[in-house]
């Protein structure tokens, strides 16, 4: 079937080092895609839902009152299409929505937000879309839109889970929005020292890929807020019980053929993207401004052990 994003296929960076690991790119705000396609990157590893939501100022309860379902489902489609042109046909990583409630309460309709003690440690991601599957079902919807235009680029992310069944139980939400979980690519965020200790589990749940999202995953490991600047110097996500996380992970991934990524900070770190490399992660995936420097480090690092494998 031919559909304009067919047809939009961007010229490659000229410079860009060839890699056996893929050097992908985050997108936060859907007008950064142009720029990011320029980087050469392999596809976009982290493209943020929660900016095409919250940039309209509204709680998506709001959007929804205000302007009815379809132009919210709409306003996701475009936010991704725009991205999802861009980069055709390389693949671009849709996270569901993931705003704490301190961030909504910012927005028109954020007075019926619970208040939370810590916002971090509560109703975001995949348990607010599970919780309320009303509204969650219309960003599934998008997906389905998105793929039956033609956007076969396009992959499916849930952030925060912490077991199988999270994932079970999105996986059949977005089934029964009628976006099929076998012929679409689908994955996870590892964020929780739970879902990287139920990788197992997560994997026999048919998953393609997952996503370290290291901020989290630092975070919610050494127990250090990330927006917290008492404890901020002690944030690290090189830390070996992240790293140790990180490892066996990618480790369990690789028996069950699951690929493996970052979109966390960390992705943008030389020693992360060397340890990374070193353990056999797929893909990383780099801030804008530092995919060049990451697909250099990429490219040197496995020159290196190509090496080290024959001397
Ligand atoms: C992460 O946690 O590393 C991540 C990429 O997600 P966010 O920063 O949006 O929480
Ligand atoms: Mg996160």
């Amino acid at each position: 079937e031919q559909t304009d994003a067919v047809e939009t296929v961007r010229p490659e960076n000229p410079v860009k080092p060839m890699t056996a690991t893929e050097v992908k790119v985050n997108v936060s705000i859907p007008e950064a895609g142009e720029r990011a396609a320029a980087t050469g990157a392999d596809g976009v590893g982290l493209l943020r839902m929660e900016h095409m939501i919250l940039s309209t100022n509204k709680t998506p309860e709001r959007y929804i009152e205000d302007h009815g379902e379809d132009a919210y489902v709409e306003e996701i489609v475009d936010g991704v299409r725009g991205v999802a042109d861009e980069f055709y046909p390389r693949p671009v990583r849709v996270r569901t929505l993931d705003a704490p409630t301190d961030e909504f309460r910012q927005m028109e309709g954020g007075e019926s937000e619970p208040h939370e003690h810590n916002p971090m440690l509560g109703y975001r991601g995949i348990r607010r879309s599970l919780d309320r599957p009303e509204f969650f079902k219309h960003e599934l919807e998008a997906f389905r839109r998105l793929f039956e235009m033609g956007y076969d680029n396009v992959e499916v992310m849930f952030p925060l889970v912490n077991d199988a069944e999270d994932v079970v139980r999105a996986r059949n939400l977005m089934a029964e929005a009628g976006v099929d979980p076998e012929k679409r690519s689908w994955g996870v965020m590892v964020e929780t020292p739970s879902a990287a200790l139920s990788i197992e589990e997560m994997a026999e749940a048919g998953i393609d890929f997952a996503s370290f999202g290291t901020n989290d995953l630092t975070q919610y490991t050494l127990a250090v807020d990330r927006n917290n600047e008492h404890v901020a110097d002690r944030f690290d996500e090189l830390h070996p019980s992240v790293l140790r996380l990180i490892g066996d992970t990618i480790e369990t991934c690789r028996e069950y053929d699951v690929a493996t990524s970052i979109c966390g900070q960390a992705g943008s770190k030389p020693e992360m993207v060397r340890f990374l490399v070193n353990e056999g992660v797929s893909s990383i995936s780099a801030n804008i401004d530092a995919v060049r420097d990451v697909q250099h480090e990429v490219k040197r690092k496995e020159q290196k052990l190509l090496l080290d494998s024959i001397r």
